[in-house]
């Protein structure tokens, strides 16, 4: 058993005015850190240029005032490469934490601003991966490596223009080398990026592995595939190994090639410098200089290749984050949206067809009704007929493809979608909690409702009861997604969530989960209370739930085929509604 783990597509690279502009709002903090890193780089380069000119005429021409002056020099340059240490050290952090800050705000932000479209769509590990992998490349690249590619930068353009402007012959002989050097690059980069890429793999691999084990642990228990799954875990466990082990072999033959040229340099340095200097060509100074040149080049250019895959990954994830926040989410407040204005509740259908995919085909055909206030309606019909596209419509999750939705008399495209969702609630079949109290949990739609308000619908959910019996009652903590309290339990913190947001219109998808006889007369109480007095739409699987509303709408492919009373319905011989009852009580039997 082998697991296959999609990886992100790589993106196209971003234009770099478009990165510049992301931290423009930080530009003042951006600006002294680079300052910093050109103060600290220009005092390091300017080094062995004093150096040489102790040499030439301090030393060879026997000048105190040189070495005086020379000294002190240095001094400044050492005082240079401090202050400027410390200036890129200060700033470069905060300039950090304040593009990261927000840079997480842009994303979370844009992230509540998508509608459901988008999240059935995308599969939720790719999120996941972009919030949390490529914030933390961004993270790394801000706080650590934009310094060392503005220094490796500087310090390669400043040195080859001091070596050149000292001797243009003696450079251009230094930097014969730089075809080998290029070579070992050239030999090195593929096979690096290679190997990174099945590391990241098969790393990966291994995660999922280990979080899909974690999460079905209860079903590696009870089949007893444990030694299984151990295996796989082996297996993946050692291609991570492998992978690691050819990455330092790799690594290792291009570092020792890297090291065995710079004694080739500095021999080609000393014996032409040697030439030039007997030739009056050029003062010792320079030859003495140039072996420290030589040195601080190679190491930028030892590095490019990590900057370079540096900038290609932060390019990358910039990419990606810049393409999640361009996403344009399908149902947004229109410009001029309105408050809704909540009356009865009348629900109303015109001539309703809608396509989740622009040339797909539709979910709803021209669904064409109209829901009184407080009337209950229950939508029946098979898996795929339209049911939760009915449902979704009514809250605007979706807006329809053809036909207007509106309730109230307000289309619901005009009105402000915070303001509609307070007064038209969706009750899913698994009610989620999140992690918090249980309190927190029933005032989730209604996060100013008091304590009395809370217990009040508990009391009215017929929660009250069960929740004293949980150690700290209310104010228990439900951790792991509700995962602490039974699913009864969790059904009715649902519905008083709902009771509590006192809606005007509520759809409900009945759940399905077996209860004991005692939670289920219970959760079907706390429904009635709650479905009372209000405009329901139910889609039931149950029969008792569809022959006790009001009025049934039974779907198929997406059309509404029958739409009336249920206990009439019921009984048409042949009819629609007729056959899902016998069907439902015939899959209630075999349960
Ligand atoms: P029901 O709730 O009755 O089971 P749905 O309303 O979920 O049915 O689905 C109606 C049709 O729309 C089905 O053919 C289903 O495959 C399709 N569908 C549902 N959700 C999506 C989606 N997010 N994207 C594309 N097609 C979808």
């Amino acid at each position: 058993m082998r697991m296959h783990v999609e990886h992100d597509r790589p993106a196209a690279r971003p234009p770099l005015r478009r990165v510049l502009a992301e931290f423009r709002p930080h530009r003042r903090t951006a600006a002294l850190a680079a300052a910093g890193v050109a103060v600290m780089t220009v005092s390091i380069v300017l080094m062995p240029l004093v150096v040489e000119l102790v040499v030439d005429h301090g030393v060879v021409g026997h000048s105190t005032q040189w070495v005086w002056g020379c000294t002190i020099a240095a001094a400044v340059l050492v005082i240079g490469q401090v202050v400027g240490n410390w200036l890129e050290v200060a700033n470069m952090g905060r300039f950090a934490e304040q593009y990261l800050r927000a840079l997480r705000g842009s994303l979370v932000e844009q992230l509540y601003s998508l509608d459901l479209d988008y999240f059935t769509h995308e599969p939720a590990g790719r999120l996941v991966s972009r919030l949390t992998s490529d914030v933390e490349n961004l993270q790394q690249f801000v706080q650590a490596g934009m310094s060392l590619v503005l220094r490796a930068g500087l310090v390669l353009v400043l040195t080859v223009t001091l070596m050149f402007t000292q001797s243009v012959r003696l450079t251009l002989a230094v930097l014969v080398i730089l075809p080998l050097l290029a070579a070992a690059s050239a030999w090195y980069r593929p096979r690096a990026f290679a190997v990174q890429m099945r590391i990241r793999e098969t790393t990966a691999t291994m995660l999922t592995h280990v979080n899909e084990s974690l999460v079905g642990m209860r079903v590696v228990q009870a089949f007893a595939i444990e030694d299984d799954q151990h295996e796989v875990f082996r297996d993946v466990n050692f291609d991570t190994y492998e992978a690691k082990r050819r990455s330092g072999t790799v690594a290792a033959l291009y570092y020792g090639a890297i090291e065995f040229l710079v004694p080739i340099a500095l021999a080609i340095l000393i014996t032409y410098g040697a030439h030039l200097v007997e030739h009056g060509t050029i003062k010792v100074g320079v030859v003495i200089a140039f072996s420290l040149y030589v040195n601080r080049l190679f190491e930028p250019i030892q590095q490019f290749t990590e900057l370079t895959s540096l900038l290609q990954s932060a390019g990358a994830s910039f990419a990606r984050v810049f393409e999640f926040r361009a996403v344009v989410p399908k149902v947004t407040d229109r410009p001029g949206a309105v408050d809704f204005v909540h009356r009865a509740g009348a629900v109303r259908f015109d001539h309703v067809t809608f396509r989740y995919d622009t040339d797909g085909p539709a979910a709803l055909s021209d669904v064409d009704l109209v829901i009184p206030p407080r009337q209950r309606v229950a939508v029946v019909g098979t898996s795929g007929a339209g049911k939760s596209t009915f449902a979704k419509l009514v809250a605007r999750f979706y807006d329809a493809s053809d036909g207007v939705v509106t309730i109230d008399e307000q289309d619901v495209r005009m009105v402000t979608g915070s303001s509609l969702r307070s007064h038209v609630i969706v009750v899913p079949q698994e009610g989620f909690l999140f992690d918090g109290t249980v309190a927190e949990n029933v005032a989730a739609a209604r996060p100013e409702a008091s304590r009395e308000e809370i217990e009040a619908a508990c009391v009215a959910m017929g929660l009250a009861g069960r929740i004293a019996a949980i150690p700290g009652g209310l104010d228990a903590v439900v951790a792991n997604r509700g995962l602490t309290l039974s699913s009864g339990q969790r059904q009715l913190v649902a519905l008083a969530r709902a009771f509590l947001a006192e809606p005007s219109v509520i759809v409900l998808d009945e759940a399905t989960s077996n209860l004991d006889p005692a939670t289920d007369a219970l959760v079907e109480r706390a429904m009635q209370t709650l479905l009372a007095d209000r405009t329901a739409i139910v889609i039931a699987h149950r029969v008792n739930t569809a022959i006790r509303a009001d009025r049934v709408l039974v779907f198929e492919h997406g059309v509404v085929v029958e739409d009336g009373v249920p206990t009439e319905l019921a009984v048409v011989e042949g009819g629609a509604f007729a056959r899902w009852v016998d069907a439902a009580r015939q899959a209630a039997a075999t349960a």
